[in-house]
């Protein structure tokens, strides 16, 4: 058995940067990551708006940093799926690849994945064309035509960089105004193989071995057309990784936990950080600032009353 004071599951920006502090304090600590450090930011291409980095960095490098920065304090980091945790008198009993660890403090930073669409022809097409991740599979498009469904920072922000490839990019959007922060915006509608298709909604990706259309539908006209792509890049949203734990935690409508200020959940000695969080921003800032909250309480938790 695996015994630890604290573990923290995720190893994106929020679980390595409570990582780094609890490393820092000289904790009893491990950190349970699923696949690799760095979390849905190593899907960034250009992280702009991080303080330290003025003429930005990318979303890989910038992990990397944290999670050397992290490691130097000694932190321990153990690839493992969490598949199970469960409370035993006050104790987090975690089940992670079949072994089993317990911790008297938790936090869960285990973040967001991209939300499905759930259109016909997104799931039979997905790696096909159909994509969550322009950064990944951006330059399998040089010269073609593709499509970014959403209209907030992650839709506008990729929809620009796939420009490096893409002969056009047209950004379907069901509303006649983006979500996305202004700047960003101006960026997208400035430029001049970048189209977005107002107030528009997808109905179908077509292709057999790979996509060649999608079915859209004006939602205030009602008018049907086809747009001819190679490539469709969805962007609408994320959904939480929460769905391992054995007993009931507060939750808010989209499935995010809920927290106090001091990123303390509804279980006791249970803290969440990053976007796993229920709140109305999501940026790389505040998930690192949410961590060091939570390693914060977590340590005055374990000297107090942990069990
Ligand atoms: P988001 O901000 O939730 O935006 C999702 C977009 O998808 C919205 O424009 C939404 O339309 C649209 N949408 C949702 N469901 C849809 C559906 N069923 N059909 C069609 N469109 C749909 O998600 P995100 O862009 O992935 O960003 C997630 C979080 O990370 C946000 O907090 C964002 O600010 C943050 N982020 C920040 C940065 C940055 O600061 N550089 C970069 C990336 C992400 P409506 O607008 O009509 O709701």
């Amino acid at each position: 058995m695996n015994e630890h004071d604290l573990i923290i599951i995720g190893g994106g920006p929020a679980g390595l940067t409570a990582g780094l502090y609890a490393a820092r304090s000289r904790l009893d600590v491990l950190l349970l990551e699923k696949l690799m450090p760095g979390g849905q930011a190593v899907t960034t291409s250009l992280v702009e708006n991080y303080p330290g980095f003025q003429e930005g960095i990318s979303g890989p490098d910038l992990m990397a940093r944290i999670e050397q920065q992290a490691r130097r304090f000694g932190l321990d980091i153990e690839i493992a799926q969490v598949e199970r945790v469960v409370l035993e008198d006050g104790r987090k009993k975690i089940v992670a690849d079949d072994r089993e660890y317990v911790a008297k403090a938790l936090i869960v930073a285990s973040g967001a994945q991209p939300r499905l669409l759930d259109v016909p022809g997104e799931k039979e097409l997905k790696g096909r064309g159909v994509s969550y991740c322009a950064t990944c599979d951006g330059a399998f498009f040089r010269g073609k035509e593709v499509a970014v469904v959403g209209g907030g920072d992650s839709a506008v922000e990729e929809a620009v960089y796939l420009t490096k490839f893409a002969e056009k990019v047209f950004i379907i959007h069901r509303r006649d105004q983006l979500r996305a922060a202004k700047m960003v915006q101006e960026r997208a509608l400035q430029h001049d193989r970048v189209e977005v298709l107002w107030d528009n909604v997808v109905t179908r990706i077509n292709g057999e071995q790979q996509v060649r259309s999608v079915d859209v539908k004006n939602v205030k006209t009602g008018q049907e057309s086809r747009l001819d792509v190679a490539g469709v890049f969805m962007y609408v949203g994320v959904t939480p990784h929460t769905d391992f734990f054995d007993f009931p935690i507060d939750r808010d409508d989209g499935g995010f936990l809920v927290t106090d200020p001091d990123m303390q959940t509804s279980a006791e000695g249970i803290y969440a950080a990053g976007d796993v969080r229920s709140k109305p921003f999501r940026q790389i800032v505040n998930a690192t600032g949410e961590g060091a909250v939570a390693a914060y309480a977590a340590e005055k938790y374990l000297e107090n009353s942990a069990p």
